[in-house]
């Protein structure tokens, strides 16, 4: 079973997905392989220079700063570079997939609802959090400004709309709290 675990940036998914993985659940967290894909794929980086220009490397590797800039305001060339980066990452998961033997597995991805993959889920967890409390966890975190979080929430979709979609909502506020939520759907997953 592939169990999609999503969440907007600062929800606390990636918090999340650690917890499932101590609980020895192999988890696939998207947003690293996809950055895997652009150090040492190839055929993906030939795309990518392609699209955004020979300033998206530096020295063979990504400029991620670089690469950052100039699709986060341009939804033309994050399309753009999402269809180059999403197949092959899916492609990576099925492998991946292929090899476990865990009753279930996740598959962490920050972007999940806005381009339809729930469909190859069998369930979907949402992490959420109040606005408020996931823009002061990533100006925190990535010590970025109060903009750039807001500039990169703007490619998420609303946690209102992502919410009927979701077979499980976990409001990620109290760890300790969440980690109880974790291992109660943790041991739904297991006896069903
Ligand atoms: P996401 O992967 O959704 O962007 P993270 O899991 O990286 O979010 O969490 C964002 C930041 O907030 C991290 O520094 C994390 O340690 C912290 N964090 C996550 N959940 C909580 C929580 N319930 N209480 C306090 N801090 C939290």
């Amino acid at each position: 079973m592939i169990v999609g675990l999503t969440g907007g940036i600062g929800s606390g998914k990636s918090t999340v997905a650690a917890m499932f993985g101590e609980l020895g659940v192999p988890v696939f967290i998207a947003d690293l392989e996809a950055r895997k894909l652009l150090e040492e794929d190839e055929s993906v980086k030939e795309k990518v220079r392609d699209l955004l220009g020979d300033s998206a490397f530096v020295d063979n590797l990504p400029d991620r700063r670089y690469i950052a800039s100039v699709v986060f305001d341009n939804k033309t060339l994050l399309d753009a570079l999402n269809a180059i980066i999403h197949p092959a990452v899916a492609q990576r998961f099925q492998l991946w997939y292929s090899r476990q033997q865990s009753p279930y597995v996740i598959y962490e991805a920050a972007i999940l609802f806005e381009h339809g993959g729930q469909a190859k889920c069998d369930q979907v967890i949402l992490v959420t959090a109040p606005k408020e409390i996931r823009i002061s966890r990533v100006i925190k975190r990535d010590g970025v400004s109060r903009q750039e979080v807001l500039a990169r929430m703007e490619n998420q979709w609303p946690e209102e709309q992502k919410i009927p979609l979701a077979d499980y909502v976990i409001e990620n506020i109290d760890l300790e709290e969440t980690l109880r939520i974790v291992k109660k759907i943790h041991c739904f997953y297991v006896k069903n």
